[in-house]
């Protein structure tokens, strides 16, 4: 018994969940994670919540994928289904890893030359790393020939970097979440940290320790709310009116930054203009929340010596997701608070690299280091870089993740190579993505899981778990952090980096990485803002944070102090005026669906559902309802309900939880039994392209079948 808690090694690593990007060193014994301990990260200083503590043991699940997998030709042809995992080889058959290949990439060449490049797309992943991210962008420009890339950074933050990118030219935050404990002020607004960063909120709590004041904003009371210094819970929906006002109360009672807006800023003419018309009286019922507070609050923001603004999906996920973002913008454009140690803007960022993987170019509309696709010097350097002809290279942007899902019923997309990503769980209105992903005539998953959209799959390839590779990830902070492989991947499954590597070969590229290092080499000469990081620095002090110009640059953590890195060097204010939700509650469909994550859970499930802890502690799928509202049904908790849209249904337990206003249910979207999704808008923002997720009409009633 001694014996087997005495590790062979000890591995330094990160976290392979959220985007705090906390340090931890993984414990093995004979191939095998027995524990993990929290390590002195810039992010974590040795924290872990249950996720990273707990999360490990996916890995060593019987349900890994071992060998490549090939569809049956007598398989029912896809559709929907029922998960089930002991059931596999009635659909698929064992591959070598050579017939895979060949089946997989020649297929896809096949459909290039026939169909024409545009026939093409490819989802890569924000849980792989930035050399993975880097090589499967790359593979999808100059091997299938388009921009048709695109990861779940477009269900996550794609609105608030469309505004941060359009107000300040940077989409990365502007200051790490550690700088809580430099605020006076903090506004938390459209997230929940304690569940979905919660090695974050512990920091947030330890500032309100010190003095911070902390302002919550959210329809849904969160637990930081009990501890807040005010908590806002304005109606779902209603962002923009709150922060207008709030705008408004600013700009009316002289409290702007006159030196900041003159010297750093262009356009606040135009907001003045526009928040003239949206007084606190007359947002009041609109947002739910008294003008006193909204004057409160605003002034408390505007006048602290640093107030710092931290957001989630809650502002994102809306078809005015990017409106949302303007005006969180505006407000720190208007006060001067950003540019200094415990101010500014941080979208925290939900996976562990999608800061990275968008940063690397897994975009449809930018090259790595958000250079645009349009921009001729930008192609002619890429061109250059990838030893290409001048004009190889797509100058039209490609379609984004919902895009693409109309594409292909549609007809013009025919062929996929899915990397990592679940789009059968995490696309809106799943059942029209599943229908979408079952009519292509060839698609490539590759993933350590039979997921749900494995299961829609021509060709699978197993691939390697977090701990079975080596590679760099960016954490929310833009902090550049090792991962470093601990164990060997099970079976025949192989690293990523190498199947990305066959399958380009098989488009006719012609590339010969012999390490990680050299795939990040060939990054930092491409992206300017990591072209001071070396692997070699990474290896020895195991995270640097960018923007980091030149070998030797300690790398920046709080940025904007002099200048925005827009052409004038200027930030620019954009107004923003109240878009109504896509789908309003009516008589049919009365109520609201407000999707997210649970502590316990991440994203679609197919990790952490394989974790004993995780799945221990949450194992079943459930729906958060009003008490009020289950006692207006005449049920209670525990009570199976089934829950209804326009788009499809799904039955689930009730659970009294009185943290939503009466009327608004909500729903995890990682539990395959009940797969949220299905019910969920495709709605678009037409900036950031990310689905309205915060927002859809629903009914419930009680009964039906888990
Ligand atoms: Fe992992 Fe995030 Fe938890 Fe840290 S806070 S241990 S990065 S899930």
């Amino acid at each position: 018994e001694v014996a087997l808690t005495v590790p062979d090694k000890k591995v330094d690593s990160v976290c392979p969940y959220c985007g705090v990007g906390c340090q931890l060193t993984y414990n093995i014994k004979d191939n095998k994670i027995m524990y993990v301990e929290g390590r002195d990260g810039p992010a974590n200083h040795e924290r872990l919540c249950v996720k990273g503590r707990y999360g490990f043991d996916y890995a060593h699940h019987p349900h890994r994928l071992t060998k490549p997998l090939i569809r049956r030709a007598d398989a029912p042809k896809r559709g929907d289904f029922t998960m089930d995992p002991d059931r596999v080889m009635d659909v698929f058959r064992e591959a070598t890893w050579e017939e895979a290949l060949a089946f997989a990439g020649d297929t896809l060449a096949q459909i290039r030359d026939q169909h024409g490049k545009k026939s093409l797309a490819g989802f890569g992943s924000a849980k792989g790393s930035n050399e993975e991210a880097y090589l499967f962008q790359k593979l999808v420009r100059t091997g299938f020939g388009s921009n048709n890339v695109d990861h779940c950074t477009r269900l996550c933050h794609a609105s608030s970097v469309a505004a941060l990118l359009e107000g300040i030219g940077s989409g990365a935050v502007s200051n790490p979440v550690m700088d809580v404990m430099k605020a006076e002020v903090v506004i938390i607004i459209g997230a929940n940290p304690t569940v979905n960063h919660p090695v974050a909120a512990t920091w947030i709590k330890n500032a309100m320790k010190n003095g911070t004041k902390l302002i919550v904003c959210d329809p849904r009371r969160s637990e930081l709310a009990r501890t807040a210094h005010r908590y806002l819970q304005f109606k779902p929906d209603t962002d923009v009116a709150l922060l207008n006002a709030m705008m408004h109360v600013i700009v009316s009672e002289g409290l702007v930054d006159q030196h900041f807006i003159a010297s750093r800023t262009i356009g606040f003419e135009e907001l003045e203009r526009n928040v003239a018309g949206y007084s606190p009286e007359l947002m009041a019922p609109i947002c739910g929340v008294d003008a006193d507070t909204i004057r409160y609050v605003a002034r408390l923001y505007a006048t602290s010596k640093a107030s710092m603004i931290l957001w989630g999906m809650g502002i994102s996920q809306h078809i005015h997701g990017t409106d949302n973002a303007r005006c969180l913008i505006a407000l720190a454009l208007m006060t001067g608070q950003i540019g200094r140690p415990g101010t500014g803007l941080h979208p925290l960022r939900g996976q562990n690299n999608v800061q990275g993987a968008s940063d690397a170019g897994l975009i449809p509309m930018m090259f790595p280091d958000y250079q645009h696709v349009t921009d001729p010097a930008v192609q002619e350097r890429f061109a250059k870089a990838w030893n290409l002809a001048p004009g190889v290279l797509d100058d039209k942007p490609g379609l984004t993740v919902v895009e693409i899902m109309h594409a292909i019923k549609e007809g013009k997309i025919r062929g996929m190579y899915i990397m990592g990503e679940n789009p059968a769980m995490s696309d809106p209105d799943a059942n029209h993505a599943r229908e979408a992903l079952a009519a292509l005539d060839h698609l490539v998953v590759q993933d350590i899981f039979l997921t749900e959209t494995a299961y829609l799959a021509d060709v699978i390839l197993p691939a390697s778990a977090f701990p079975e590779k080596t590679g760099s990830f960016t954490n929310t902070d833009r902090l550049v952090q090792m991962g470093r492989q601990a164990i060997d991947p099970p079976g025949d499954a192989k690293q990523d980096l190498w199947i990305i590597q066959q399958i380009a070969t098989r488009l006719g590229l012609d590339w010969s990485y012999n390490h990680v290092s050299e795939v990040f080499d060939e990054m930092r000469h491409t992206m300017p803002s990591i072209g001071g990081i070396t692997w070699e620095r990474l290896e020895r002090e195991h995270a640097v944070t960018y923007p980091c110009l030149n070998e030797g640059d300690p790398g920046d953590p709080v940025v904007f102090t002099d200048t925005f890195p827009r052409e004038s060097g200027r930030a620019r204010f954009v107004p923003a005026d109240i878009i109504p939700a896509d789908e309003r509650p009516d008589d049919e469909y009365p109520m609201v669906l407000i999707t997210g994550r649970q502590l316990e859970h991440w994203h679609t499930g197919s990790m952490t559902r394989r974790t004993a802890v995780l799945d221990a502690i949450e194992p079943d799928p459930v729906a958060l309802v009003h008490p009020l509202d289950l006692a207006a049904m005449k049920g209670k908790p525990g009570d199976v309900v089934t829950i209804e849209s326009r788009r499809g249904k799904v039955t689930l337990y009730a659970r009294a939880d009185d943290s939503s206003p009466r009327g608004a249910i909500f729903v995890p979207f990682c539990y395959y039994e009940a797969a949220i999704n299905k019910l969920t808008n495709s709605a678009l923002d037409p900036f950031g392209k990310i689905p309205e997720f915060k927002y859809c009409a629903i009914r419930v009633a009680l009964g039906g079948q888990v």
